[in-house]
C-alpha cells in the first residue's frame, strides 16, 4: 500500500467502497501504510472471500489460499523472516474487520506460527523463555477458544492453579518455568477438549483461523451486536493477517489504546490506557489495571512524542477523533489500528464543534455529523442534585469508578446478561448489570440495563466503548466493588449488595449510591451544543415551534430556542381541580343562563392562563386552539359514576341522622344528573363526533368565551408593554362552511373586545388540517383560513382509519413487527398516504393565499425524518414538545443540508 496513491482508486469506488471490502481495520492499515505510519508488515483476506466462504457452506474461493501463500511471501521477504523456519520465524495475528467497527465481536488469534520448534528457536534468538512460552501458551489458548470452541474457563483453571502454585497473584509474575509447564497443560486441555493435537504446522494453524474468523461473523454475539447497531448481516468480514510485534517483551515494551481526543467529554488531548510489558488483548479485556496513556510521556519519552505526533496526523487525514491501538516492542513503536473513535453524544457535539473551530471540518459538516437523535442525550435525565448530596451525607454513596458515560440509571442489580436481559424482557423490571468486566457474550445483557457497574477496566474497556456506543449509563474501574459471582452478590467495604437490591449509577460523576435516586430534566447548557445549534439554525429553512399549554413549558420551550408556539391545546386547562366543575356545571346547565354563569366563572381562569403565555413568548407567535375533546371526556366515566351512585344509596340505609340522609341525597342528586348527562352525551365513535368546530357550532357562547379571554389576556399584556401576536386556531374542520359560521362568531367576539379596551391587537384566525376533506379541499378553507396547522394525529387517524388511541397497543404493533406496515405511522409521517394529502393541501390553500402559512402540530412534528419529509413539503414551521425542540432544529438544518 504504501506505493498507491490512492486505496479509492485501487479499489475503483469510494472509501466506503474501500472499508466495504477490505473491512474498517483492513482500509484504515492500509491507509496509514500509504500515509507514512509505522504498521507491521500484513496483508488483508477479504470480505468478498468472507461471503463466498459462507455461502459456499465453508469452502475457500477458488485461488484464495494461493494469494494467503503469495501475500505470506511477500511479508516473509520485507521482515526477513520465515513463517514456520525456525532460523527467523515469522508470526502473524489473524483479526477480523467488518464495514462496521464492532469492537470485540469478532474473533482474533495471535502469535500464529509457534509450535515447538519456533518456539524453541524464538528462546534461542531473544534468549527470553518466559516471553516465548508466555506467547505460545496465549496461542494455544485463543486458538483453543475461538478456533476449536473450548470454554475460556478451562484454561482460566489451569492458569489460577499456576498462580498458586508459584504463590503470586499477579500473572506477570510468573516466570518461565511456570509458562512451559502451563504450556503443556493447555496442550492437554486442548487435546482432551478437541479431541485433536495442537496444531504444529504453522499454515495449518493460519488456515484454521481464518476460517474461524470468517465464521465469527455468524457469532450470536456479532448477530446480537448487529441488530442492535442497525448494521446489515451481509457484509461479511475480511482477515487481517499482520507481523507480530509484542509489547510483552520486557519493560521496554508496551501496547496500550488511545483516543485522540477524549470519548466522555471530548476534550482536545490523548485518552486511553497502556500497560507496560503486556500483549493488547489485556487492556482491552480490561483484566489488569491499567496506567493512564499521559504517564507513558514518563516511561516512554520518545514513542510518547511520536504517538501524539502520529494522533495530529491521523486527524489531519482522517478530519475525525481516531481511537487507535498500538505496541511498543523493544521501544519502538508501531500502531496496529485505528479509527473512529466511538464518543458519547456530549463528546461528539465538543469534537464536531472544536474540529470547525481548528479548521479541520467545515461548519454544515459538523452539524451534519451529530444526528438528532444524539441531541436527545442532552434532554437524559440526571440524577437530582439535592438528592445526591441527601445520598451522599447520608453514607447511602457506596464506591467511585471512572465516569465512562454518562447520565443517571438506577435499577435492581444483576450479574448476569442473560438475567438482565429476562428481568428487562419478560417482567418490565429496570436492571443495573453488574460484572467484573464486560466481554462481548454480554452484549444483550448490557443493551437490556439501563445502565452498566464494573469493577475492572478503564476508560476504553469493553464496557465504556459498548455503553458510549448505545447511550447507556456506565461506571467502571470500581475497585472497591468485590463481586461473587458465585454467591450473587457483591461487598463494598462494610455493605453486602445482593442480586435484586436497588442501586444507582451516575455515569457523570462514577459514583455509585444504594436505592434508586430521583431523576430530574436537565436544561441544556452546554456551550458547545448552544453553538452547534445555533450554526443549524443557519441552515434550516423550517421553523421551530413548541406545543405548549402553560408558561412554564412556553419558557422552556422559548430557552430550547422555539420560535413560536404552534399548539395551545386550550383545554387542557379546564381539567385543572379548581376549574374542571365548572366546566362540568356549564355541560350540565339546563338553562342558558346557568351555562353563562359557568362560562363567566371560567372567563378568568382562562384569560390568566392565556395572559401567562403572551408574557413568557413576547413577541412571537402564540397559536391557541379552540376547546377540542368530546365533552364527556370532561365528566366521569359513566361505569364509576354508577358504582358510586349504588355506594351513595347503601350508606343511606345505614346513615343514623337526618342531615347525613339529606347530604347523601344531595350527592346522589349531582351524580344521577352527572350520569344522566354523560349517557345523553355517549357517543360509539366519538373521536368522528360532536368535537372539534362542531361542538364551536353547538355551544357558541363557549368558543365565544375562549376568544374573548384571549383578546382580554392581548389587551392586558399590551399595556405591559409585551408584544403579542396571539392565532386562533380552529380544530377538526372538515367543510369550508363550518369554518366560515364558526369564524364569523368568533371575528365578531374578537372585535367587540377590542372595542371595550380601545386597542387593536395584531392576530389571525386559522384551522386545523386533520381530515382528509380538509386537505382535498383546501382551496375553499383558505378562503376562511389566514393559516393552516396539520394536525397529523388525527389526519393519520382519520386516513388510516386507524384508531391512535388504540392501535399502538393492538393490532399496529403487530403490522409493524411483521413487516406489514414499515413503521408506526403515529410515529413518523406516512409518506405515500398523509403526506400526499398535506401536500394537495399546500398547493390547494398556497393556490388561494400564496403567503399561506402552513405549519405542523402533530406528534410527527419532533420526528426527525417526518420533519424532512415537511421541509420538502415547503411547510413554514414544525411545532413539538418542548423537548424535541434542540432535535428539530437540528433535523430541519439537516433536512436543508
Ligand atoms: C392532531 O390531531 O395532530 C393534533 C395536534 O391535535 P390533537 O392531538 O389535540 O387531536
Ligand atoms: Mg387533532
Amino acid at each position: 500500500f504504501d506505493e498507491l496513491d490512492s486505496a479509492e482508486r485501487y479499489v475503483g469506488g469510494s472509501w466506503e467502497d474501500v472499508r466495504a471490502l477490505f473491512g474498517g481495520k483492513g482500509a484504515n492499515l492500509a491507509e496509514m501504510v500509504r500515509i507514512g505510519v509505522p504498521v507491521p508488515p500484513g496483508f488483508i483476506v477479504t470480505t468478498e472471500a468472507c461471503n463466498v466462504y459462507l455461502e459456499a457452506g465453508g469452502i475457500f474461493p477458488e485461488g484464495m489460499w494461493d494469494q494467503v501463500l503469495q501475500a505470506l511471501h511477500t511479508i516473509e521477504a520485507d521482515t526477513g523472516k520465515t513463517f514456520g523456519d525456525p532460523r527467523q520465524p515469522l508470526l502473524v495475528s489473524c483479526r477480523s474487520g467488518a464495514k462496521f467497527s464492532m469492537p470485540g465481536m469478532m474473533d482474533t488469534v495471535l502469535n500464529i506460527g509457534l509450535n515447538d520448534l519456533t518456539a524453541q528457536a524464538m528462546v534461542n534468538l531473544t534468549g527470553d523463555e518466559r516471553f516465548v512460552f508466555d506467547a505460545y501458551r496465549r496461542l494455544i489458548q485463543m486458538f483453543g477458544s475461538v478456533v476449536m470452541g473450548v470454554a475460556d474457563e478451562v484454561f482460566e483453571h489451569v492458569l489460577t492453579a499456576a498462580r498458586q502454585k508459584a504463590g503470586v497473584t499477579v500473572e506477570s509474575d510468573l516466570q518461565a518455568a511456570d509458562w512451559k509447564e502451563v504450556t503443556d497443560r493447555f496442550k492437554n486441555v486442548f487435546r482432551n477438549h478437541t479431541q485433536i493435537d495442537f496444531p504444529q504446522d504453522p499454515l495449518e494453524q493460519l488456515r484454521m483461523a481464518t476460517e474461524a474468523v470468517f465464521k465469527s461473523w455468524n457469532g450470536k454475539r456479532a448477530v446480537d451486536y448487529r441488530n442492535a447497531a442497525n448494521i446489515p448481516h451481509d457484509l461479511g468480514t475480511a482477515v487481517n493477517i499482520v507481523t507480530m510485534v509484542f509489547g510483552n517483551m520486557g519493560n521496554d515494551c508496551a501496547t496500550g489504546v488511545a483516543m485522540t481526543r477524549n470519548g466522555s467529554t471530548g476534550e482536545p488531548g490523548l485518552e486511553g490506557d497502556f500497560l507496560i510489558n503486556a500483549q493488547g488483548e489485556d487492556v482491552v479485556a480490561g483484566i489488569r489495571m491499567t496506567e493512564d496513556i499521559t504517564t507513558m510521556a514518563a516511561s516512554f519519552p520518545e514513542a510518547y512524542e511520536e504517538l501524539c505526533s502520529i494522533a495530529n496526523k491521523l486527524e489531519l487525514h482522517y478530519r475525525d477523533m481516531q481511537d487507535m491501538e498500538f505496541t511498543i516492542e523493544k521501544g519502538k513503536l508501531w500502531m496496529l489500528q485505528t479509527r473512529d473513535g466511538k464518543r458519547t453524544a456530549r463528546a461528539a457535539v465538543r469534537i464536531a464543534v472544536d474540529m470547525t473551530r481548528e479548521g479541520l471540518i467545515s461548519m454544515d459538516q459538523a452539524v451534519l455529523r451529530i444526528s438528532p437523535e444524539q441531541i436527545d442525550f442532552f434532554l437524559h435525565p440526571q440524577f437530582d442534585p439535592a438528592a445526591i448530596a441527601d445520598a451522599r451525607s447520608h453514607g447511602r454513596m457506596v464506591a467511585r469508578g471512572l465516569n465512562v458515560s454518562p447520565g443517571a440509571a438506577g435499577g435492581l442489580v444483576v450479574f448476569e446478561a442473560d438475567l438482565a436481559e429476562t428481568w428487562t424482557k419478560r417482567d418490565g423490571k429496570k436492571v443495573i448489570l453488574v460484572r467484573p468486566e464486560t466481554k462481548p457474550d454480554d452484549v444483550h445483557g448490557l443493551l437490556a440495563a439501563q445502565g452498566v457497574l464494573t469493577s475492572r477496566g478503564g476508560r476504553t474497556s469493553h464496557a465504556a466503548l459498548v455503553a458510549r456506543q448505545f447511550g447507556k449509563p456506565a461506571v467502571v474501574g470500581v475497585a472497591a466493588l468485590e463481586i461473587d459471582l458465585s454467591k450473587r452478590e457483591m461487598r463494598c467495604g462494610e455493605t453486602l449488595i445482593r442480586e435484586g437490591d436497588v442501586i444507582s449509577i451516575d455515569g457523570n460523576t462514577g459514583e455509585v449510591f444504594l436505592g434508586e435516586l430521583p431523576t430530574m430534566l436537565p436544561d441544556i447548557k452546554d456551550p458547545w451544543l448552544i453553538d452547534l445549534l445555533s450554526w443549524a439554525d443557519e441552515y434550516r429553512t423550517l421553523g421551530v415551534w413548541a406545543n405548549a399549554d402553560y408558561p412554564e413549558d412556553a419558557r422552556r420551550a422559548r430557552s430550547y430556542g422555539a420560535q413560536g408556539i404552534g399548539l395551545c391545546r386550550s383545554e387542557h386547562m379546564f381539567f385543572e381541580t379548581d376549574r374542571l366543575p365548572l366546566f362540568q356545571k356549564m355541560i350540565m346547565a339546563r338553562l342558558p343562563v346557568d351555562q353563562r354563569e359557568a362560562l363567566d366563572a371560567l372567563l378568568p381562569f382562562q384569560r390568566d392562563d392565556f395572559a401567562g403565555l403572551f408574557r413568557e413568548m413576547d413577541g412571537m407567535p402564540v397559536i391557541i386552539r379552540l376547546i377540542d375533546p368530546p365533552l364527556h371526556e370532561f365528566l366521569p366515566d359513566l361505569v364509576e359514576l354508577m358504582g358510586q351512585l349504588s355506594d351513595l344509596k347503601l350508606r343511606i340505609r345505614d346513615a343514623g341522622t337526618l342531615p347525613d340522609i339529606d347530604a347523601l341525597l344531595e350527592e346522589i342528586r349531582i351524580k344521577e344528573r352527572l350520569r344522566e348527562q354523560a349517557e345523553k352525551l355517549k357517543e360509539q365513535n366519538p373521536m368522528l363526533g360532536m368535537r372539534g368546530v362542531r361542538l364551536g357550532i353547538h355551544i357558541p357562547d363557549l368558543t365565544k368565551m375562549q376568544v374573548r379571554a384571549i383578546f382580554e389576556a392581548a389587551c392586558l399584556v399590551t399595556r405591559e408593554g409585551v408584544t403579542v401576536l396571539p392565532k386562533i386556531m380552529i380544530p377538526l374542520v372538515g367543510h369550508a362552511n363550518e369554518l366560515k359560521v364558526q369564524r364569523e362568531a368568533l371575528e365578531a367576539e374578537a372585535q367587540a373586545v377590542m372595542a371595550e379596551q380601545n386597542l387593536k391587537i395584531d392576530y389571525k384566525f386559522g384551522t386545523m388540517i386533520e381530515l382528509p376533506r380538509a386537505a382535498l379541499t383546501a382551496d375553499q378553507i383558505a378562503e376562511y383560513a389566514e393559516f393552516f396547522s396539520y394536525g397529523t394525529n388525527d389526519l393519520t387517524q382519520t386516513t388510516y382509519g386507524i384508531s391512535r388511541d388504540d392501535a399502538e397497543s393492538g393490532f399496529l404493533i403487530e403490522y409493524v413487527g411483521k413487516g406489514i406496515l414499515p413503521e408506526n405511522p403515529f410515529a413518523t409521517l406516512d409518506e405515500d398516504g398523509v403526506v400526499q394529502l398535506m401536500k394537495i393541501g399546500v398547493d390547494k390553500g398556497r393556490s388561494v393565499r400564496p403567503d399561506l402559512e402552513c405549519g405542523i402540530c402533530g406528534e410527527h412534528g419532533g420526528d426527525p425524518r417526518s420533519i424532512a419529509l415537511c421541509h420538502s413539503l415547503g411547510l413554514t414551521y414544525v411545532s413539538c414538545s418542548p423537548f424535541r425542540v434542540p432535535i428539530a432544529r437540528l433535523a430541519a438544518a439537516h433536512a436543508a443540508l
